[in-house]
């Protein structure tokens, strides 16, 4: 994925945008990069990898090149950025949370058109520089911002700064979030809203699904209202966000606590105590303990010291191995106990078997998995959770092809990924058969939506049960003459 910090105010904005920027780091853990905007210095802007290396220690050193009182920031998963473009609608810089799936159809577009992508790398399109062409084809910002959103399939929430402040588009069915906030002299635009409290900044609102607006040091201007309909991702409380962030007002580690007590409540399985898988796992637990009653304990930690953070090796038996030396069991805890471990999700399935086989090997007398969502039966078009390539790469799917074959209807995937059918509670078997534990539950969907709290039309749930908005129709509607 991927997330940003942008900031505008009266007085020089780096440490802002260098610290707001960092606390977005376990969003993204490829590329990084920083702009500021000073009216006689014009751009000033670094990009690294940040595969090896962490965001703070790579920017450090430069600091007293950025220059202005405007910048932004990002962390991403995808290309590099921020592109700096000279265009009709004037200099600016450009920073993306994006998941562009028709790249290469746009891409071919706009080459037929006679325009060019100068920063091609690993041999691809750039989709920041794809973003920054559509947006120099409109006579204005706005209007270049509404052909981002309907051209594009996947999801597109953006920053860019200008030489008048910073314009903040979120994703036109608000897929991605963007929080606003303010200090005295300053304004602020986030993906996370926990990058504001140490910064001063005091959180103003979230911009509304499609709603443009333009930060400057005076104030936040409205370029286009929000729409009424939304598919916020509902994957953020559950495994994105970082505990202290709150997207439509509501908070990361409420949500988590709450679906963990819900679960707690409900589940009659007797064990001894309750730990979360760092980190994401945690307040799932803490819940989970307070509705069952039993006590939370980590029973497994995270070596914090030398893993503060995802470190994403390029091959997938480098990063398993990583994930699993990341964690260590304590054995006095877990020796001769039934223990109930919460975690976030099941991808593949990898790292849980092989926490599962240490949790044994360590003493556990039981192992048992809650995991605070249903199970990920289909891959995400939208935001690009998972690298994977395909949905076969997910344990469900290889368990459903083991039993239904290759070609799967999509009603038999239908009663799969439906709570309580016969082929539902086979699967959830399987998968715990698979991963070597002595029972397995997964959160209901009910159990999610009612934790977040908004309406279920509202959050988009397409990974737990394939249900889907047709952007396309929305477009339509908002904009019968195009
Ligand atoms: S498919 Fe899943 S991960 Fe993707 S946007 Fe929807 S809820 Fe989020």
């Amino acid at each position: 994925m991927g997330g940003f910090f942008g900031s505008v105010g009266k007085e020089p904005c780096v440490t802002d945008i260098f610290y707001g920027t960092d606390y977005h780091s376990h969003l993204g853990t490829k590329r990084a990069g920083m702009v500021t905007f000073d009216r006689e210095n014009g751009f000033n802007r670094v990009i690294h990898s940040i595969e090896r290396d962490y965001f703070r220690s790579k920017f450090e050193d430069q600091l007293d090149g950025f220059i202005g009182n405007s910048g932004v920031g990002v962390v991403s998963d995808t290309d590099p950025q921020p592109i700096i473009v000279n265009s009709h609608l004037g200099r600016y810089a450009v920073v993306t949370v994006a998941k562009i799936n028709n790249i290469r159809e746009i891409a071919e577009e706009l080459l037929a058109k006679k325009m060019h992508f100068s920063e091609l790398s690993a041999n691809r399109v750039n989709q920041t520089e794809l973003v920054a062409l559509l947006i120099n084809m409109g006579e204005t910002f706005v209007e270049g911002i509404n052909l981002v959103y309907k051209k594009i399939k996947g999801s597109c929430s953006m920053l860019i700064l200008t030489d008048n402040g910073i314009i903040a588009a979120r994703d036109y069915l608000g897929r991605t979030p963007i929080v606003l906030g303010h200090k005295p002299g300053a304004y602020a635009a986030a993906s996370e809203s926990s990058s504001f409290p140490n910064l001063d900044y005091k959180e103003l609102r979230d911009v509304g699904p499609g709603e443009i607006v333009r930060l400057t040091a005076d104030g936040v201007e409205v370029l286009q209202k929000a729409a009424t309909r939304c598919q916020i991702c509902s994957f953020l409380w559950v495994y994105y966000g970082f505990p202290a962030s709150s997207y439509e007002g509501i908070n990361v580690e409420h949500v988590r606590e709450e679906a963990g007590r819900i679960m707690g409540e409900e589940d009659t399985t007797e064990a001894d105590c309750v730990c979360g898988i760092p980190d994401s796992g945690v307040g799932h637990a803490l819940g989970y303990a307070d509705g069952h009653g039993i006590p939370y304990q980590r029973a497994v930690l995270k070596y914090t010291p030398t893993w503060p953070r995802s470190f994403t090796p390029g091959n997938q038996s480098r990063r398993d191995l990583v994930a699993r030396m990341k964690l260590i069991p304590n054995p006095t805890i877990l020796k001769n106990k039934d223990v109930v471990f919460c975690d976030d999700s099941i991808v593949r399935g990898t790292q849980l078997r092989d926490n599962v086989r240490t949790f044994f090997e360590s003493g556990a007398k039981g192992v048992h998995a809650r995991i605070s969502c249903p199970p990920l039966v289909y891959g995400c078009p939208f935001i690009g959770f998972t690298s994977s390539k395909s949905d076969m790469e997910l344990i469900s799917r290889q368990i459903i092809r083991d039993f239904e074959g290759e070609d799967v209807s999509s009603e038999t995937l239908g009663r799969y990924a439906t709570t309580g059918t016969p082929e539902y509670e086979r699967m959830v078997e399987e998968i715990g058969r698979r991963l070597g534990l002595s029972t397995l539950q997964f959160s209901k969907i009910e159990t999610l939506v009612n934790s977040i709290g908004m309406p279920k039309e509202k959050i988009c749930t397409h990974c737990f049960d394939g249900s889907s908005f047709d952007p396309d129709q929305a477009y339509a509607c908002d904009h019968p003459e195009s």
